[in-house]
């Protein structure tokens, strides 16, 4: 391919404001996709994102455009997620790309992900393209919207382009943009080949399946290749570009976007961030080809910030578990897992994710892919001890945590929080944050009625239901983001639930001192409402150490009400009976009392 006429960018943009949209048009209108196969939010082809309606994994995609200038430029897009889980892959797409498209939803204005990946994208060294989207809304409001985005770019905002993703108006006038400001890739044909692995994913019968961004020199089929970091030797057995679906090619130049397939089944042996590069080889008619020397810039590794306990309902599926999550690491380089044992739910494993969505996409995906049933439990962050002894422990599990005796410090993840939110809300947000927490650390005007707060706050206070706190505040106005400012000492005591006058490991947790009692109180209260009725009493109780902070009871059955059960009419029976059949497949047996996975989720919904 000619160098100077390719252009490689990412979409990004508040989620929500219509990457996705923007990107259906742009596969239209370059008749990338035909029309009888053309449907919504085609990128997002995860039966998931097509349920959701968002996107969880970037996708690659190459398109020809004819532009005003009589010439046909190969694009390579990538449409990124916008939520603040996933900013880890678009920092990784930006690496494959040297122009950003920013998309800004015109009725909606600046938000939080707007700002965070702008300032990825600028970090990235990346051409900014901003455009103001969704302008067939009635509501659209370009002026007041324009101005908040040349603010923030410096630029002039009468050039900010006005598009619709749904109509099609402007978008045409967008990739003319593109070709004209985003540089054509740098890149030495003739030097040693080098390729960033930015993605990757498991085909069940191909093996790893790497998407790949060409920097220097040409990949071609058959070429044998080694990836620098993890020093692996394979051959490429097939090269190929994503049009959106695969399409096999005979090679890859610098500059290109696309995917190469070696056989390799292993997941840790072509990992995303590593580079690959050829072995010393004679190709062709006597093309000699040597090792790059240097490997490109990796990727900071992502430390996971939100654990919690997946274990299979049935533990012969444990193996399966184990296979399933080697899987997924794949096609999800922030997941991070290890085995853990518990008294109550026995073998499964601890996950680490990003956040609470990223958590429940992982889940979902463990149970609907890979066809298992499993429990979870309470999420947490991570914590770090310093004993008297002197040595330092990571804990991700308040299951783990010590005889406090022991301990001379406890340290919690901190993050630092950006708000976005109308002015007539500020009052009520700065309440909340203070309610957790939070260390007010300034405050910005980003419009006349938009108002951007920065707090310090424990990630443990955030990760649970901060966000939903903040939408019902607010009415759905503000919008969030945070970034990881390092560990912070913390007076934090372990509260043990008891069951029937037994601690259950799976549903302890670690909270600050002084929410201990009330914390207490409402998880007792609420697990009280999730466990059912059993043949005798239950009591539940919360306690730290040996002090019991709150008790309640789940009362036994009354004979009549089991009376009842076998009385009335017989599909009404049946129904109950299927009904307790179905609710039986997440109960677990924790020593004599029967417990529903919602009960170790319960502490989600504690406000
Ligand atoms: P993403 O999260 O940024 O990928 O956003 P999507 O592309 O999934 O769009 C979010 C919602 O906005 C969807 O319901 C789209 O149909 C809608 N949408 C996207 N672009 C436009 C537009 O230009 N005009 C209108 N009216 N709606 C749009
Ligand atoms: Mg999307």
């Amino acid at each position: 391919a000619d160098q100077s006429k390719i252009r490689n960018f990412s979409i990004i943009a508040h989620i929500d404001h219509g990457k996705s949209t923007l990107a259906d048009r742009i596969l239209e209108l370059t008749e990338t996709v035909a029309d009888r196969d053309m449907q919504d939010q085609l990128l997002d082809s995860m039966e998931l994102e097509r349920e959701r309606g968002i996107t969880i994994k970037s996708q690659a995609v190459r398109v020809y455009f004819d532009a005003d200038d009589g010439e046909t430029y190969m694009f390579h897009l990538i449409d990124t997620p916008g939520h603040v889980d996933f900013t880890y892959e678009v920092s990784r797409s930006l690496q494959a790309c040297e122009g950003a498209l920013l998309v800004v939803d015109a009725s909606q204005g600046v938000e939080a992900q707007t700002l965070a990946n702008t300032y990825l994208a600028v970090d990235a060294g990346l051409e900014i393209i901003p455009c103001l989207n969704k302008i067939d809304l009635p509501g659209a409001e370009p002026e007041r919207v324009g101005a908040e985005v040349a603010d923030l770019l410096g630029e002039d905002a009468d050039s900010i382009l006005r598009i619709s993703g749904k109509t099609g108006e402007g978008v045409e006038a967008v990739l003319n943009q593109l070709v004209k400001t985003v540089p054509a890739p740098g890149g030495d044909r003739d030097a040693p080949a080098r390729a960033l692995i930015f993605d990757s994913e498991f085909d069940q019968y191909r093996g790893v399946v790497a998407y790949i961004r060409v920097v220097d020199g040409v990949f071609k089929k058959g070429d044998k290749i080694t990836a620098m970091a993890a020093g692996t030797e394979a051959d490429v057995d097939e090269l190929g570009i994503f049009s959106p679906q695969m399409v096999p090619i005979n090679e890859l130049g610098p500059g290109e976007v696309g995917y190469v397939i070696t056989g390799i089944k292993d997941v840790m042996l072509l990992r995303v961030g590593d580079t690959i590069t050829h072995r010393a080889q004679v190709r062709g008619q006597g093309e000699k080809l040597v090792p790059a020397q240097e490997p490109l810039p990796g990727y900071r590794e992502i430390k996971p910030m939100v654990f919690c306990g997946l274990f299979p309902t049935d533990n012969a599926q444990y193996p399966d578990m184990r296979d399933a999550l080697e899987k997924l690491s794949l096609n999800d380089a922030a997941l991070a897992w290890e085995p853990e044992t518990s008294d109550a739910l026995g073998f499964g494993f601890r996950i680490g994710f990003l956040g609470l969505l990223h958590m429940d996409i992982v889940r979902e995906r463990l149970e609907r892919e890979y066809d298992l049933d499993l429990i979870a439990t309470m999420p947490s962050v991570g914590f770090e001890l310093e004993l008297h002894d002197g040595t330092i422990q990571e804990i991700h599990s308040p299951s783990a945590y010590p005889d406090p005796t022991f301990i001379k410090e406890v340290r919690e993840p901190y993050v630092k929080i950006h708000i976005l939110t109308p002015t007539e809300y500020v009052g009520t947000t700065m309440e909340l944050c203070q309610d957790k927490r939070g260390e007010h650390q300034g405050m910005q005007y980003i419009s006349a009625d938009r108002v951007q707060l920065t707090y310090d706050v424990p990630l443990g206070e955030i990760v649970l239901d901060f966000f939903d706190q903040l939408k019902s505040r607010t009415r759905g106005y503000a919008s969030l983001d945070y970034e990881p400012i390092g560990l912070r000492a913390s007076d934090l005591v372990k509260l043990d639930i008891l069951l029937s006058g037994e601690p259950v490991d799976a549903l302890s947790l670690l909270v600050h001192r002084t929410k201990a009692q009330e914390m207490g109180k409402k998880f007792t209260e609420k697990l009280k409402e999730k466990i059912p009725r059993q043949m005798f009493d239950v009591p539940i109780q919360a306690a730290i150490g040996g002090r019991i902070l709150a008790r309640e009871t789940v009362k036994a059955y009354r004979k009549d009400v089991t009376a009842k059960l076998y009385g009335g009419d017989i599909s009404r029976k049946r129904k109950l009976l299927e009904k307790q059949k179905a609710g039986k497949k997440r109960m677990k047996q924790v020593g004599r009392v029967e417990v529903p996975q919602e009960a170790f989720l319960a502490v989600l919904e504690l406000g």
